[in-house]
């Protein structure tokens, strides 16, 4: 039945769009005019059943709308899931152009995620965080993509379901994980204050009638008051045999094959993490003992390599900025940035894109450092930009401690990272080269290890004249990416206790005590997230290699650059099929 109305709703759009849209679609058969269309009627059909995602997004029809966890809402999921992967089988990829066949790909991979989620990893029965709605109330209430009494009426609409929303959840919930029953208490607990308190400021900047406004307020309190008594059961939740937050190897490998889409296992990507961990301490040694006698002069260095790296990366770690000049180093680091790809040739940066750096908003989790902050894929033409948190207020310990992390090298490599030619300028490319599906299911493994990627580019084309102290700085920087993937994978897979994780960090990875315990914290509630910096870089170099050999002479690391980022955020292992595919002309050239 369904599969019937779909089948006929394709058929009346083909003809519309073909009339509306010809002049804006890529040149391509029959078959990817259709794909093009059967695409937006997917992606209308998903936002339909993940509200929440789509307001994410900026893709804001459902704001108003808060989904019952219930069974009834799984089935409808799986039931979609089911009838666009038979309606993806009915199209044949081989035909396609490259950009159609990676967002099939996406597309078919999207949806046997969201099949195994449902039936195999039933996060629902398990983790109560997953059930916290406030982020999404968070979001309407403070970016200003409507009128502010549009977005607070969609707010008033989307609260009726909360009080019934909490008792689904209350529902569905066995032996949750303790450490992610923790958190949901702490989540709802701090998140409440923007149903309870903000929702009641932003009413009295807006001329909606008084009497309206009693009725939004009152709701606010049931809906405030459902979150807190949720908060209570999972406190006084009897939980005698809870899960174990480790994953398991299983699941593990299912999840890592559905997130990161790497070519490799997650078993190999831990491997050679652990290999990369050997030659980076050995490069590590190298610089270290180089450095040793500029800073220490004639003293004796210490009989373990590992001592004699963390004492020279202390000493130079003193070469920070001061609180206050934090952003105003941002400021000038990146026009440095731009100069250098320019000279060196690495990569074509659009001058009309210009980045604006900015003080990290308020409502931001007021975590300090650095993000990008872009436009959603609904949302473009906004700017994108380069939040720099305050150090302002800050103890004078906490403050020393940051700035000695992020200290003038490190505070390079992150600009690299962030901005030029990391996340930013990979955003650029990815909006040339426009694939709803590209943006909304954007690989975080190909994103993430484009960022890594660069900034191995920028020096190993001499950035900062390979300066020991910022080619071992670099390398710490490294070391935490690979160790991220060999912490993620030896707790959820291998039981590695607290004590060794910590050691693995502080030890072997040079981080502060309090920067471990935080990621201790971190793999405690995800999973595979982590392994997504050090897999998507090593399967870029990777596949750097493999084009290097087939490019020969005519090999130049700015086409490939400009190639592998030409494609938009598809998994790397798809991109990397586009590449290397062989060309038909070179068939015919074949002798023999
Ligand atoms: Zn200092
Ligand atoms: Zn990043």
């Amino acid at each position: 039945m369904i599969k019937k109305i779909i089948a006929l709703t394709l058929f009346v759009s083909f003809f519309t769009a073909c009339k509306k849209d010809s002049s804006v679609m890529p040149e391509g058969g029959v078959d990817d005019v259709s794909f093009n269309n059967y695409e937006i009627h997917f992606l209308d059909g998903y936002w339909k059943l993940n509200p929440d995602m789509a307001t994410s997004v900026g893709y804001h029809k459902y704001d108003s709308v808060l989904l019952i966890p219930n069974k009834q809402a799984r089935e409808k999921l799986l039931t979609f899931a089911k009838v666009q992967l038979d309606s993806l089988g009915r199209y044949n990829p081989g035909t396609f152009l490259a950009t159609n066949k990676m967002d099939f790909g996406m597309m078919q991979n999207q949806m046997q995620y969201l099949q195994w989620s449902i039936e195999s990893l039933k996060a629902y029965e398990w983790d109560p965080s997953s059930y916290n709605v406030i982020g999404t109330f968070a979001y309407i209430l403070n970016e200003h993509y409507a009128p502010l009494a549009k977005r607070l009426t969609n707010f008033y609409q989307r609260m009726a379901n909360i009080p019934a929303y909490y008792k689904e959840a209350e529902k569905q919930i066995k032996n949750p994980v303790v450490e992610l029953t923790s958190l949901a208490i702490e989540q709802h607990l701090g998140g409440v204050g923007v149903i309870e308190n903000d929702f009641a400021d932003s009413l009295k900047k807006t001329n909606i009638p008084e009497a309206t406004k009693k009725l939004m307020l009152d709701r606010a309190k049931l809906s405030a008051d459902a979150i807190k008594s949720f908060a209570d059961y999972l406190k006084n939740l009897k939980n005698d045999h809870p899960r174990s937050f480790r994953l398991g190897k299983d699941l593990y490998e299912d999840k890592f094959k559905y997130e990161i889409q790497s070519s490799q296992t997650a078993q190999q990507v831990y491997n050679a993490a652990v290999e990369r961990k050997k030659y980076l301490h050995h490069e590590m040694a190298k610089r270290s003992i180089e450095l040793w006698p500029k800073y220490f002069g004639t003293r004796p260095m210490p009989a373990d390599t590992l001592e004699i790296i963390g004492k020279v990366i202390d000493t130079i770690s003193v070469k920070h900025v001061a609180p206050d000049e934090f952003q105003g180093a941002i400021e000038k680091i990146l026009p440095k940035l731009t100069a250098f790809v320019k000279s060196k040739d690495l990569v074509t940066l659009d001058p009309s894109k210009p980045l604006v750096v900015r003080k990290e908003p308020g409502y931001m989790a007021g975590v300090a450092g650095a993000s990008m902050s872009s436009p959603g894929p609904y949302d473009t033409g906004q700017n994108s930009y380069f939040n720099v948190g305050s150090l302002a207020g800050w103890a004078p310990e906490r403050a020393e401690s940051y700035l000695r992390e992020y200290n003038q090298y490190i505070l390079q490599i992150l600009c690299i990272h962030e901005a030029i030619p990391g996340h930013y300028v990979q955003l650029v490319y990815a909006n040339k080269a426009p694939s709803m599906i590209k943006s909304v299911f954007g690989n975080g493994a190909m994103i993430e290890g484009w960022a890594v990627y660069s900034e191995q580019m920028m020096l190993d084309n001499g950035y900062d004249n390979n300066e020991p102290e910022m080619l071992l700085m670099w390398y710490k920087w490294n070391l935490r990416s690979a160790c991220n993937t060999i912490l993620d994978y030896s707790v959820h897979c291998l039981n590695m206790p607290k004590q060794q994780a910590i050691t693995l960090l502080t030890h072997e990875a040079f981080q502060q005590q309090a920067e471990a315990e935080g990621k201790w914290k971190r793999v405690n509630v995800t999973s595979v997230q982590l392994d997504s910096y050090y897999t998507g870089f090593k399967d870029i170099m990777d596949m750097r290699e493999e084009w290097k050999k087939k490019q020969g002479d005519k090999y130049k690391l700015k086409d490939f650059n400009e190639k592998f980022l030409s494609y938009g955020s598809a998994p790397v292992k798809s991109i990397r099929d586009a590449m290397l595919a062989k060309e038909p002309a070179a068939v015919s050239s074949d002798k023999h």
